[in-house]
């Protein structure tokens, strides 16, 4: 462990805002790890302000990887210096939700995070972190792509709730870091008929080069969309649709690409006032399902480094940028704006 006894601490005030304080490395209480943070992703979620100001200031970082420097007492399972990634949620496993298998609707997995946040030289992952979601990184792992674990574990958790099976016709809308993990996680799925839709050229390419057969920017007139969908899988529309793009026009076509009993997933997070019309008439002859997707269970996490550790999913080819701790405000705004580059990711010395 570090001879020093103080580590830097970013707080959030707003996407411009971000300032390092200095402060006190804490002490694992028992059954708890601490962590020394050697990298941490930077997340849409990091970006919401309509989320987070309200709150501020914050310690956010929900994507974080690092070595372990210290046991509290009763830790078994770990030794100091074992390279992990922490996922910052976790289940009670025992309310009435996790007796349904609904992890993420948990009230102790809303509250549970690593402390302060993955923004920090350290953390404490708790005893429940310890216990249930903390994972030995694979030596083919680094760090930095240690970090998609969450990112990933979401995109699998999406595909679950989708309940998304081999040979499914598929619709991606949106090919953002998470559009693409969706990509090379769907193909792992079994997932051979899929169209992705985006509108930023660069994204297209991208897409194509993480193995989609089929991108397109949608026609303005969605009854030609409906009609290009039908030739390209010889079949009317798709089984599952995943929205993974905030845009409303979004959410409203992938509704109207779904093939009679289809499923459509609304994985993006959109602002909470926003809203869309439905077409209850198509849900109601269609038999259509429409469903969420929020976080990343325990399963989620574990499938998700299996995938990356097996190359299932190119974690290096997502990782576009690396800041240090003090340009994190830089790296907020790079993943909230539309320039070039998917994944940033904060690095520690
Ligand atoms: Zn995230
Ligand atoms: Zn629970």
């Amino acid at each position: 462990m570090n001879s020093k006894n103080t580590m830097k601490v970013a707080y959030y005030y707003d996407n411009h805002t971000v300032k390092i304080e200095h402060e006190a490395i804490p002490e694992p209480g028992a059954g708890e790890i601490l962590v020394q943070t050697k990298a941490c992703g930077v997340c849409v979620a990091d970006t919401m302000e309509w989320y987070l100001t309200g709150r501020a200031p914050l310690t956010l970082g929900h994507e974080p990887t690092g070595i372990i420097a210290k046991l509290g007492e009763g830790v078994t399972g770990f030794k100091v210096g074992d390279r992990v990634a922490v996922h910052h949620h976790v289940p009670c496993l025992i309310c009435e939700h996790c007796l349904k298998g609904n992890f993420t609707m948990c009230d102790t997995f809303k509250t549970t995070h690593v402390k302060p946040g993955g923004f920090a030289e350290y953390f404490i992952a708790s005893a429940l972190h310890v216990e249930r979601e903390t994972h030995l990184l694979p030596d083919s792992l680094s760090f930095e792509v240690g970090t998609l674990m969450e990112p990933l574990a979401c995109v699998i958790h999406g595909i679950r709730k989708a309940k998304i099976e081999p040979g499914d016709r598929v619709i991606l809308i949106g090919t953002g870091a998470m559009g693409l993990m969706f990509i090379q996680a769907l193909h792992y799925y079994g997932v051979r008929d899929l169209i992705v839709y985006e509108m930023l050229d660069w994204r297209k390419q991208k897409a194509e080069e993480f193995g989609a057969p089929h991108v397109f920017t949608p026609f303005q007139n969605v009854g030609e969309e409906i009609e290009r969908v039908a030739s390209v899988f010889s079949k009317p529309g798709a089984e599952k649709v995943i929205v993974a793009a905030k845009d409303l026009s979004a959410m409203r076509m992938g509704m109207q690409l779904a093939a009679k009993g289809g499923t459509i997933l609304f994985f993006a997070t959109p602002h909470p006032d926003e809203w869309i019309e439905l077409f209850p008439s198509k849900v109601f002859f269609d038999e259509l399902t429409l469903t969420g997707s929020y976080s990343a269970d325990h399963l989620d996490t574990r499938i998700a480094i299996n995938l990356l550790s097996n190359g299932a999913v190119d974690g290096e080819a997502l990782i576009t940028h690396r800041h240090p701790l003090e340009n994190l405000s830089d790296a907020i705004l790079r993943t909230a704006g539309r320039e070039q580059g998917l994944k940033n990711v904060i690095v520690f010395d």
